[in-house]
């Protein structure tokens, strides 16, 4: 077998937190397991939020905190062409149109329907617009927004499934994708020639990433992503979706949540240590050299 590739995808929006050690060691671990090679990459493609004095504060927190890479990080911001190609695929394939709806139209027109993560559904309103209208309103509007068509796109690609793998890398899950539940996701908008969805897939194609880990958050974009594969002809990594660390009142961690950020927990006096003991990833004997 080749040796597996494994990859850790942070955004470097706001600083990292507990949550983000736990995905970054616990990718670490597993590739260290199975004689991986492990990436790292920056997703930056919010050029407004992602600094480049942020993408230094969180290579900065990795290496603190004992997560150590391969190779050169590769910075989401160095690709937009790589994402403008696969899209303009997508987009001579007819399978993608422009969207002119503000949120507050989508939310007003979408009956109620959510997608996985809770968000009103989108309707379908621009689906249907002549071609005239189509390139009159892409010229005039300020903004507007790059729509898969779900409909046509599963009809191209016939039904999907996944392969997920257990913690213990032992067992192998086949889930059926639905992303039909997802509607007409957005890929892309006028100035930023990608969205998470496209830039993943192009990146995980292009590191030759065979193994994704990352939070159950994302299990069910999985199903949008192996689309994006089959239509762009890239190959299907296998999949781990991690459970999630959560705060207090049980919510996901978010980076708004400064108290629990690995630079105030660094500030605070905690060890590289006690953050692994903390999340379970090392027993707290481990750190009593000299036993009791
Ligand atoms: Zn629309």
């Amino acid at each position: 077998m080749d040796q597996p590739i494994f990859r850790f995808a942070p955004s470097p929006n706001g600083e990292l937190h507990l949550g983000h050690a736990f995905s970054a060691l616990m990718t670490q671990q597993i590739a260290q397991a199975n004689d991986g090679k492990i990436l790292l990459r920056v997703e930056d493609i919010d050029t407004i939020r992602c600094t480049p004095e942020g993408t230094i504060q969180m290579l900065d927190d990795l290496d603190w905190v004992g997560f150590s890479w391969d190779e050169e990080p590769r910075n989401q911001s160095d690709h937009f062409d790589d994402y403008a190609k696969a899209l303009e695929k997508l987009r001579s394939d007819g399978l993608v149109y422009p969207c002119f709806c503000s949120r507050n139209q989508i939310k007003s027109n979408a009956n109620g329907e959510k997608d996985p993560d809770g968000a009103p559904l989108y309707p379908g309103t621009c689906k249907h617009m002549s071609q005239y209208d189509r390139e009159k309103r892409m010229q005039d509007a300020d903004a507007f927004a790059w729509r898969l068509d779900m409909d046509k796109a599963i009809e191209k690609v016939g039904d999907l499934t996944w392969q997920e793998l257990s913690e213990d890398f032992t067992e192998v899950e086949t889930v059926k994708a639905n992303p039909a539940a997802w509607g007409d996701v957005i890929l892309a908008r006028k100035f930023t020639p990608t969205s998470y969805h496209l830039s993943v897939v192009v990146d995980d194609a292009d590191q030759n990433i065979t193994h994704v880990t990352r939070g159950k958050d994302l299990y069910f974009a999985t199903a949008v992503h192996r689309v994006l594969q089959a239509l762009l002809e890239l190959p299907e990594p296998k999949y781990l979706h991690h459970g999630l660390i959560l705060d207090d009142e049980g919510k996901k961690l978010s980076k708004s949540k400064k108290s629990l950020s690995l630079a105030a927990l660094r500030k605070r006096g905690w060890t590289p240590e006690q953050i692994r003991v903390q999340l379970e990833l090392e027993e707290e004997e481990d750190l009593d050299e000299n036993g009791d």
